[in-house]
């Protein structure tokens, strides 16, 4: 979609005024996705007009003429866009009116023929009310381009264009904008979600669609506003976004870039150039896996164990036997000391490790089934989490894994 400017007056080529006009305009058009491809200034000259129109109507779609609209001998554009359109002018009753009660309210000499002349327009063209001057705005069309004939007077101008243009130009040439934010949820599910944020999803613009992602252990939810005015969609939407943190911000991760948590990880872990390292039983190295799933993970993942049989944490990590013996293999002490026998081993600034029972059957442990376990080993601390993650082994574990790298994050 292209439009072109056209600004009539002498004054404009004579350096009296500067050219303001097609400035407003030009950014305007520019904020509903319509771009401008050339600015014309022109004497107020018949001939001149038309030639201008005539290469014009090549090229854009949008022809937007400001000046030349007045009373006096001197202003022409009427005359040329008559001729331009083999079209005639003719008296509008509502101008008329407006002309009068205008003249009637706040002007205090006595309306003339030259001033009732203002209420001549071209017969083809739909009027657009000028609630601040005397001189119509005109709407034209001809072989698929629009024409738009304006008054000079800027701030007339720009009351024309916010009135009247731009709502009709998104009506006809609506190139919708579209913005999409996406929210990464953990630790909800899908429709415990859907229950907190019932009555803001229905209270939610009509121009702005919610949509529910969900993986296993997280669910994106995915804003997308759409319209024709990037700024209000923009606006809206962030609107939106920050009643949903007010709604659910304790779940909320991410926002706006789909980052999963691994690439977050090590983000965060290359900024510090810090080291990471594994220790996992229940999730079989799935969390090494996703680390290293990651372009460039070798700059911060030292490696891992994946210390599966209880013999494993103690003769291989060198987790003490007495823990074991004395809290269980799934314990929030074993956690802890392979978080921080991993830490030691791979000479990591951090260590996670996993310990638990994923199901479907007790093992080693006296534990429940989807209990996990989680320690995070950091350069001052061991801390370790518990969980359920109820009884479908598959999920036991991706939760589990998830959970891992959003404590690794946090
Ligand atoms: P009116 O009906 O009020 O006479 P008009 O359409 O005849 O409007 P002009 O006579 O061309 O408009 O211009 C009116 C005044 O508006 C000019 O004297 C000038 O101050 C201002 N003006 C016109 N064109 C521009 C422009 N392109 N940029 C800035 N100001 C302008
Ligand atoms: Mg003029």
């Amino acid at each position: 979609m292209q439009a072109e400017i056209i600004t009539i007056g002498d004054e404009l080529l004579i350096g009296q005024i500067i050219d303001t006009n097609s400035a407003y305009i030009a950014s305007e058009l520019n904020k509903i996705g319509i771009s401008v491809y050339q600015i014309t200034s022109v004497q107020d000259e018949k001939q001149h007009i038309l030639k201008t129109l005539e290469e014009a109507r090549h090229r854009a779609e949008v022809i937007i003429i400001t000046g030349g609209l007045g009373p006096t001998k001197d202003d022409v554009t009427k005359h040329a866009l008559c001729e331009f359109f083999g079209d005639t002018l003719v008296k509008d009753k509502g101008v008329l009116q407006h002309i009068e009660e205008l003249f009637a309210r706040h002007i205090n000499t006595p309306i003339s023929d030259l001033n009732r002349g203002q209420a001549m327009v071209l017969s083809s063209a739909k009027i657009l009310m000028n609630r601040y001057g005397t001189a119509p705005g005109m709407w034209l069309e001809k072989e698929g381009t629009v024409y738009i004939s304006l008054p000079g007077v800027p701030y007339e101008m720009e009351q024309l264009i916010q009135a009247e243009v731009l709502p009709r130009l998104q009506q006809v040439y609506s190139r919708p904008y579209i913005l999409h934010r996406t929210i990464i949820t953990y630790g909800m599910g899908e429709s415990d979600i859907a229950n907190t944020i019932a009555a803001w999803e229905d209270a939610l613009p009509a121009f702005i669609r919610l949509a529910y992602l969900p993986q296993i252990g997280k669910v994106r939810l995915r804003l997308t506003g759409k319209g024709p005015d990037k700024e209000h969609i923009d606006k809206a939407v962030e609107e939106e976004v920050k009643k949903l943190y007010a709604l659910i911000g304790d779940i909320i991760y991410d926002i706006e870039h789909d980052d999963p948590l691994e690439v977050l990880v090590g983000k965060a872990l290359a900024g510090k150039r810090q080291t990471l390292a594994t220790a996992e039983s229940c999730t079989g190295g799935k969390i090494a896996e996703q680390l290293t799933a990651v372009p460039g993970a070798s700059g911060y993942f030292r490696g891992g164990i994946v210390s599966y049989a209880t013999a494993v944490k103690v003769d291989v990590l060198g987790v003490p036997q007495h823990l074991i013996a004395e809290h269980t293999v799934v314990s929030a002490e074993v956690a802890g000391a392979m978080a921080a026998r991993a830490q030691q081993v791979f000479g990591a600034d951090y260590a996670i490790s996993t310990t638990g029972n994923a199901g479907p059957e007790k093992g080693d442990s006296d534990a429940d089934i989807g209990t996990v376990y989680i320690g995070i080993a950091t350069p001052d601390s061991v801390y370790v989490e518990k969980f359920n993650f109820g009884n479908l082994r598959e999920k036991v574990i991706n939760k589990a894994v998830n959970k891992g790298l959003e404590m690794l994050w946090k």
